[in-house]
């Protein structure tokens, strides 16, 4: 089972977001678990403040060292009890590595994973050094807070960790799993608005579709992302 724990001020947005759908089963059958952890839980200021001015000026609010801090302990304190590795922190900031599958396939094997969500002007630097392993980023985009992609990057991974797909073949054949972008695919029925399903995909060739679906995929990466067509034409 995979644990991913996120410390947030918004636990209701999180929680709500992923016990939907396949993550919501994954999470009923054991395969995951989501827990959401409020910051706001933590902090020693009895108004319940997170946040504050930023030193040296300037616009906004920054969320404290210390409520961040004492939220991470509480979980870390919960996985160590465990007598698992601690867990890896990943702060989602708009200036870490940008996320991409191969990330999500690497995060997918670990037991633990600790999301740090942002607010406002971002997170006091000095809590950031002493907690974070990872600093990632969902795309070159600024957002209002880590929650949204907290929650990307949980479900690109929950998929991924065995039993929470039924079908395993899906998340093997699918965009940038081998480097590809997906074939395009067809469902019921075989002509719609004139359009006729392509009929090798009717032949019960299981060879010919499969070679079909390579070929669609290579030209499909080619026209839409040349960038990854061309890591393809290169590999050894
Ligand atoms: N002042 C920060 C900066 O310029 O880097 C941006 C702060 S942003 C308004 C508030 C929070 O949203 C961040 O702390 C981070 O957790 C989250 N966030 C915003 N954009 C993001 C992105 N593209 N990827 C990951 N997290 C993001």
């Amino acid at each position: 089972m995979m644990n991913f724990h996120i410390l947030t001020l918004f636990p209701e947005m999180v929680m709500q977001g992923l016990h939907t759908s396949i993550l919501g089963r994954a999470v009923a059958r054991e395969c995951i678990s989501i827990e959401a952890v409020n910051i706001r839980d933590y902090t020693l200021d009895k108004h319940g403040k997170v946040d504050d001015y930023t030193y040296g000026g300037g616009a906004g609010m920054l969320m404290q060292a210390q409520p961040v801090y004492d939220a991470w302990q509480a979980v870390a304190g919960r996985i160590a009890v465990r007598g698992a590795a601690p867990g890896r922190v990943i702060y989602v900031t708009p200036q870490g590595r940008t996320f991409h599958q191969k990330m999500a396939q690497e995060l997918a094997r670990e037991e633990d994973l600790i999301f740090l969500c942002g607010h406002y002007e971002g997170i006091d630097e000095r809590v950031l050094e002493e907690i974070v392993t990872d600093e990632i980023s969902i795309g070159d985009y600024v957002l209002t807070g880590g929650e949204l992609p907290a929650m990307v990057m949980i479900d690109a991974i929950a998929r991924l960790v065995p039993g929470v797909l039924h079908n395993t073949d899906s998340a093997v054949t699918e965009s940038f799993y081998d480097g590809l972008l997906e074939y395009p695919q067809y469902s019921r029925p075989e002509i719609w608005h004139d359009k006729q399903v392509p009929p090798i995909l009717l032949s019960g060739d299981h060879a010919r579709v499969d070679a079909w679906r390579l070929e669609q995929s290579i030209l499909r990466t080619k026209e839409r992302r040349p960038d990854l067509y061309e890591a393809y034409c290169s590999r050894p």
